[in-house]
């Protein structure tokens, strides 16, 4: 952190001379000298911002490049004055009031310095900069996986854990909680308040959505308009409140995954005011959004007019569309999500809008994260449909056009699409829909490493899509934590959060018992239905169920083509077998099982997970209305 600077105070008196006979010319000149004749203070010394805010020693890449900002920076020269780090350039750009510091930190110890910015002799001003001693076992940090199950939270929407912080003086938006696109209260203490809660669910992992600070006049809440990419916004709680947390997350078995964003800032950010340089985001004389066709990046007959109006059109007119081809950016962005993860300790990052920057950027944010936290993951969000154009990210997929992408998991939203209409529809032959989604698993290099959700913050709640059937939203969750790839539920699910309305602020609703007041509370279970307390009892079970189970975190899948309304899926190792049904029939159903012999040839019994039934008779299963079942099967 900047701290206060040691001055040299030759230079300060100097300074304060030159200041006080400019002032007296001033004074003279407009002929008031009478009415401010009294001693005034010495204006304070220039404190440039320095961004990243601090670092580590003994990172593997020993490169830090430092954006300083200040009234006319640029002009003065740097000097710093410490063995082990090495100055190796100092670029000025078309704005005086910048600078860009690259330092060598090979040899360097953790430890405080000065950054001294000199001019014509004289010290202007002083910074002091901090390198940190990194925790033992850092870069070998293990990132979120398939033994992960992930637990989405909007952290305006959880629990509301210090009423004090909802408004903050100086910000743009206060809190409304009579409407839903206004600022709820939520906060990091409120998830500290309920980490038990979500431990006890079964949860190994924690999605939150973005929390860096969104001071924008409106509809702040949901943290996808940065407006400083180094400070939690303090409507949550600080930036050492984070890291508090996820620490004691982590003392729970709970991964922290955070929410970052390279595609766009918030229009309110600091630097829209004074911008390093012209480049430093896509600008056109005159506004332009993006046309969101992702198929641009794979496209071989693109045009080079719509690819440049995808990447560097504006998502939303208050979001910039930052420019990652700028090298200064690419740096900003790069280091700051290691600086996240460094700081917070995190164990994963999940990428908003992932096909909308520059993707040589992305390929090489990738491979820099990769090379700091071999074990590290990194999901994308690639909203599309088609799994040609999702796999084409994923590392070790071979391009036709060369692209090598790097990213490792991306959020599976054809295999969330199929499952949503194979249930919903009202068919029972739907369920092929789901079958014909996995067989495209073969254009994946590694479909283990996907994210499988029901829905998300963007999406009509799972509920709803099911046409508000707990039967059909029961099979649905059981499916995705039953599946290859990594789990994923939106804070509510648990409890089937429902919603009539259809702006995606309805969403995100308020979990009840958050609030003082709440006369529901889904974190004790008062006041919910009987289908809702036995939702919240499946999932538990389910998710704890699944924590220990090797064979569905790592395991092979097999599967049959649906038949008499069924899916049949097996997840098996060698020491394990699974056998999961979906029968969407509206009735009990006998299903014969001779054609599943070869995953069933020389297994005995079972015993069904969710009811804990002991089945002694493979030959046929019974199978009750709108159901999953998930047998563990023995030899
Ligand atoms: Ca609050």
């Amino acid at each position: 952190m900047m701290s206060t600077a040691k001055r040299n105070s030759n230079h300060q008196k100097k300074d304060s001379m030159k200041r006080i006979f400019t002032l007296l010319m001033l004074l003279l000149f407009t002929g008031s000298l009478a009415l401010t004749a009294k001693p005034r203070k010495a204006a304070p010394v220039l404190q440039p911002r320095v961004e990243p805010t601090f670092w580590w020693a003994g990172m593997k890449n020993p490169h830090l490049q430092l954006m300083v900002h200040g009234q006319d920076i640029g002009q003065s020269r740097v000097v710093v004055n410490h063995p082990g780090i090495r100055l190796l350039s100092v670029t000025t750009v078309e704005n005086p009031n910048y600078l860009f510091i690259d330092l060598d930190l090979a040899q360097a110890i953790p430890g405080k310095f000065d950054l001294l910015f000199q001019k014509e002799g004289k010290t202007l001003a002083t910074t002091t900069y901090e390198l940190k001693e990194r925790e033992p076992g850092s870069a070998l940090r293990q990132g979120f996986n398939s033994s992960d199950a992930m637990y989405l939270v909007m952290p305006d929407r959880f629990a509301n854990g210090d009423p004090g912080n909802d408004a903050v003086e100086g910000m743009k938006e206060n809190p409304d909680r009579t409407d839903l696109r206004g600022r709820q209260g939520g906060d990091i203490k409120g998830l500290r308040d309920h980490l038990d809660y979500i431990a006890d669910m079964g949860f190994t992992a924690i999605w939150l959505n973005p929390l860096l600070e969104n001071d924008m006049p409106a509809t702040s809440y949901h943290g996808y308009a940065t407006t400083d990419f180094y400070k939690v916004d303090p409507r949550y709680g600080s930036n050492e409140e984070y890291r508090a947390f996820a620490e004691e997350a982590r003392g729970k078995g709970i991964k922290l995954i955070m929410d970052m964003i390279f595609n766009h800032c918030g229009l309110e950010h600091w630097w829209m005011k004074d911008m390093p340089m012209a480049d430093w985001i896509n600008q056109f004389p005159d506004y332009q959004i993006t046309n969101h066709v992702k198929t641009l990046n794979q496209d071989p007959y693109a045009s080079a007019y719509d690819k440049e109006q995808f990447t560097d059109g504006w998502f939303v007119s208050s979001m910039p569309d930052l420019n990652q081809r700028n090298p200064f950016m690419a740096t900003y962005l790069i280091q700051n999500s290691i600086w996240w993860i460094e700081y917070v300790h995190l164990a994963g990052i999940r990428m908003d809008t992932y096909p909308y920057p520059d993707k040589e950027m992305m390929a090489a944010w990738n491979d820099r994260i990769r090379e700091e936290y071999p074990d590290f993951n990194i999901v994308g969000e690639e909203w599309h449909m088609n799994q040609a154009i999702l796999s084409y990210w994923q590392k070790g997929k071979s391009n036709l056009d060369g692209y090598r992408g790097n990213l490792r998991s991306l959020m599976d939203f054809p295999l969330q699409s199929a499952v949503s209409t194979a249930l919903r529809d009202p068919g029972t032959g739907d369920l092929m829909k789901i079958y014909e989604c996995l067989a495209n698993d073969f254009q994946y290099p590694d479909p283990q490493n996907l994210v499988v959700f029901p829905d998300n913050h963007d999406m009509t709640r799972f509920f709803v899509q099911v046409n508000r059937n707990a039967e059909l939203f029961k099979m649905g969750i059981g499916f995705f934590l039953t599946t290859r790839g990594i789990p994923q539920i939106y804070y509510g699910s648990e409890i089937m959060m429902n919603h009539t309305g259809t702006h995606d602020s309805e969403f995100r609703k308020p979990f009840p018992g958050g609030w003082p007041g709440d006369a529901i509370n889904g974190f004790t279970g008062q006041g919910l239905s009987d289908s809702e307390k036995e939702v919240q009892q499946f999932t538990r079970k389910l998710l704890n169920w699944r924590k220990g189970k090797e064979v569905i975190h790592t395991g092979q899948t097999r599967h049959f083509l649906p038949w008499e309304g069924c899916y049949v899926f097996f997840r098996y190792n060698d020491q394990e077998k699974v056998m999961v049904v979906l029968n969407k029939n509206p009735r009990q159903t006998e299903l014969n099982t001779g054609r599943l012999a070869e995953m069933m040839k020389g297994c005995t019994s079972a015993r069904e997970v969710i009811t804990g039934k002991e089945i002694s008779s493979l030959t046929s299963l019974t199978l009750p209305p709108q159901s999953i079942s998930i047998f563990e099967l023995r030899k």
